[in-house]
């Protein structure tokens, strides 16, 4: 995180102060740090560098073309999850051999577009699934490459609303059912099946989760060999875990580490989909202290920004640090005190934070929510119509929009 730091008291984003940008684009506002964004997509690179594998950048963890154009400027593909992320994708010019598109309830016309535009992979995630893709391919004559999404059954330590890979969740299908697949796989006649993709869960701070999930999946894959059915392609999906707050996450070099020796026994090649990994740490979301406001049981500070822009807190009760823009070192005149920061929103659930401990917070200082840069601004949403916020790119010393504050007319345009 070296490309948020403070200098004297100010907090910067590379060589731009934060202070300057609030003033400038108003609050509440996500700042990305580019060079962060590029150092943590080669950080995975380098780490996998000896099996060269295709990085598709999840792009729900964070869509801003601007984000992503910077990722596939850098050689990533993309992982989508839905038609409108397929639609972005194709605006943001990525080449369609580096899409992979997930899952549990694509619809026909997804698929259709998706196939039409020659997408790579589809990662399938029911036999349903597979039998409309199947059709689909049939109408437009086109044998249609996909992957058999495993849940491997592994619980990883996380958030139960982030892990995706238990037998309870609704990703995948189980080993039996994809072996039955692949075995009768001749009967799918426009589809070639040469994949096996796994995606087990997010924020996932240690290998042990991921070292089972692989081991079982390899085996599965050697046990087809045996039968005469190859895999070319092994998708290992994302979930990465990042410091939010005193998480000690493997790094990609421990990750890679742990898991070369255990893909390497495989033939296939390797597909990567992280999202948070790369832009979790890259942003953050600046917002303003609007009121103090004391009661008997607690201190509250309430802020511009609330949970329809940044909803993990309230989602999830994840933890984000939050700084002052203006730092203050103690001293005896001053007052530290315990805060709920907290947003506008007619909700108990809004909030950023709670129990913080701030030296003389004050009515219009500036705090910055920080690791927001994944699933924040991209789950965001105009709940008690507030318009969406403006995002900021930061490269070196310049700052550029790379999204326009929402206007009211725009909260309005839709609609009847
Ligand atoms: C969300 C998602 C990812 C990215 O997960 P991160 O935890 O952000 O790395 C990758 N693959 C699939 C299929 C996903 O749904």
């Amino acid at each position: 995180m070296h490309d948020f730091n403070y200098k004297h008291n100010d907090l910067y984003c590379e060589s731009v102060s934060v202070e300057e940008l609030a003033r400038k684009y108003g609050t509440p506002l996500y700042v990305y740090s580019r060079n962060t964004l590029i150092s943590h997509y080669r950080k995975i690179k380098e780490a996998f560098s000896p099996i060269n594998p295709l990085i598709c950048f999840s792009m729900k963890a964070n869509s801003n073309m601007a984000i992503c154009k910077v990722l596939v400027k850098e050689g990533s593909g993309l992982d989508i999850v839905s038609g409108g992320e397929l639609y972005k994708a194709f605006k943001i010019g990525v080449s369609p051999r580096k899409i992979v598109y997930a899952g549990v309830g694509k619809r026909d016309i997804e698929i259709e577009i998706a196939m039409r535009h020659h997408i790579f992979f589809f990662n399938v995630e029911s036999i349903p699934e597979l039998e409309l893709i199947n059709k689909v391919a049939g109408k437009l004559g086109i044998r249609q490459k996909v992957a058999i999404r495993i849940n491997p059954d592994i619980k990883a330590r996380t958030h139960q609303y982030i892990t995706t890979g238990h037998g309870e969740n609704k990703f995948g299908v189980d080993f039996e059912t994809a072996r039955k697949i692949f075995l009768g796989k001749q009967k799918y006649k426009n589809l070639n099946i040469s994949g096996v993709h796994m995606h087990i869960g997010s924020q996932i701070v240690d290998a042990e989760p991921f070292i089972r999930a692989m081991e079982r999946i390899v085996n599965f894959i050697k046990d087809l060999e045996t039968h005469g059915v190859s895999i070319r392609w092994l998708n290992i999906g994302g979930g990465l875990g990042i410091i939010y707050s005193n998480e000690k996450p493997q790094t990609a070099k421990e990750y890679a580490k742990a898991i070369l020796p255990i893909i390497k026994k495989t033939k296939a090649n390797i597909i990567m989909e992280p999202g948070r990994f790369i832009v979790g740490n890259a942003g953050m979301l600046v917002t303003r202290v609007l009121y103090i406001k004391e009661t008997p049981s607690k201190n509250f500070a309430i802020v511009d920004a609330a949970m329809n822009d940044l909803v993990r807190p309230s989602l999830y009760g994840a933890y984000h640090e939050i700084l002052p823009v203006k730092s203050h070192s103690y001293s005896n005149s001053k007052e530290i005190k315990d805060f709920d920061v907290v947003g506008p929103i007619c909700e108990s659930g809004d909030f950023l934070g709670k129990n913080r401990k701030f030296i003389d917070l004050k009515e219009g200082d500036l705090l910055s929510v920080m690791g927001a840069g994944a699933y924040g601004f991209s789950m965001s949403s105009n709940y008690n119509s507030r318009p969406r916020v403006a995002e900021v790119m930061i490269e070196g010393s310049k700052a550029r929009l790379i999204r326009r504050r929402e206007t009211y007319e725009d909260l309005i345009r839709t609609e009847a």
